[in-house]
């Protein structure tokens, strides 16, 4: 049989929300990470007569869930949620923890604790591909705001991120890099700004973004070894220069 690489679909929903498909074309089936609503990823199923084969999910936000339940009702197939949601998630049947493996047709999922955002976040990390889907803990030039972790929980996630490889193409599930590069635009502005990337490959970042963002594609997924030299919150080299960040960003 045919090896075919697998591949990811975008599908944007709401404002700046991307549900994402993975694709395994050599077994005709289709994993769906954060799908905050059904319809359109359920459309994308039936055009193209792939099998749901499962669904994973980040966090407990309604944005990230809110579809689950009508998409497996469609086209059932088990619910991958985190362990500590378990009380948020109702429609889940598969919890998931740190350091789990999770194997997946061809996909070999490993579970990363990113608690920050939502204490009970995880990422899904699939080392041979090297693909990370991390929901809302990293976002193109900035990352998630804290919704119930502390700035250590939320500086130590990133720190793990900061470990995988350099190839690492993180699949966040918004899109805010736009709004994030005004963020930036403004910090390297500061007279006494602590954290600043390197300038040039800032303005790189941001002429490609332009011309992707003109053509409306998504600037997902991110480049991680690109992000760990502009990004100021995987710059910060303390809890107190993430605090510093997060809540200049957060009065935005
Ligand atoms: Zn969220």
């Amino acid at each position: 049989m045919a090896n075919t690489r697998p591949r990811v679909e975008l599908i944007p929903i709401f404002e700046d929300n991307y549900v994402f498909c993975l694709i395994d074309q050599d077994n005709q089936e289709v994993l769906v990470v954060d799908p905050g609503e059904a319809s359109k990823t359920s459309q994308f199923l039936k055009d193209s007569g792939l099998k749901l084969k499962g669904v994973l999910l980040t966090h407990h936000h309604n944005d990230h869930i809110g579809g689950v339940r009508d998409l497996v009702s469609e086209h059932p197939a088990p619910i991958y949620a985190p362990k500590k949601n378990q009380t948020q998630i109702g429609a889940a049947d598969t919890w998931v923890y740190e350091g789990q493996k999770i194997p997946l047709g061809p996909f070999e999922f490993e579970v990363i604790e990113l608690p920050g955002h939502t204490l009970g976040h995880v990422a899904y990390w699939e080392p041979k591909l090297k693909w990370l889907f991390s929901g809302d803990v990293l976002f193109g030039l900035g990352c998630g705001r804290l919704f119930e972790g502390t700035y250590e929980q939320g500086y130590e996630s990133l720190q793990r991120l900061k470990k995988l490889p350099s190839e690492t193409l993180v699949y966040c599930t918004h899109e805010y890099t736009e709004s994030n590069l005004i963020f930036c635009n403004m910090l390297s502005n500061l007279d006494n700004s602590p954290i600043t990337g390197d300038s040039e490959e800032l303005e790189m970042y941001a002429n490609q973004l332009q011309s992707r963002r003109e053509m409306d594609l998504p600037s997902v997924p991110l480049k991680l070894s690109v992000e760990m030299r502009v990004n100021p919150f995987l710059l910060a080299k303390s809890v107190s220069q993430f605090t510093y960040l997060r809540d200049l960003r957060n009065k935005q």
